[in-house]
């Protein structure tokens, strides 16, 4: 017996044959240029700077800054209105 969907949207039961699946990732960009400016820097005080500010950070914020993971299942109808939003650059 298959457990029934619902669909992270709407909470609504996904019929049959109906489900479209939502993988969703978010990162910081990797791209990392260090240039004269950077070696120039007194990157000791910049570490210690960067450590003192982060030392009593939340670790699941600092976490979901970096990354974010999203899996999710969407009937039909939810689908339809996330690829248009998409398409219209409405999803931010
Ligand atoms: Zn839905």
């Amino acid at each position: 017996m298959q457990v029934k969907q619902t669909c992270y949207s709407c909470s609504k039961i996904i019929a049959k044959r109906q489900r479209y699946c939502l993988h969703i990732e978010l990162f910081a960009a990797p791209d990392m240029h260090i240039d004269k400016d950077d070696l120039l820097k007194d990157n000791k005080h910049e570490i210690r700077k960067i450590y003192e500010e982060l030392k009593n950070a939340d670790a699941k914020k600092l976490e979901e800054d970096v990354y974010v993971c999203y899996d999710l299942s969407l009937c039909k109808r939810c689908r339809d209105v996330f690829l248009q939003r998409i398409k219209c650059k409405e999803f931010i």
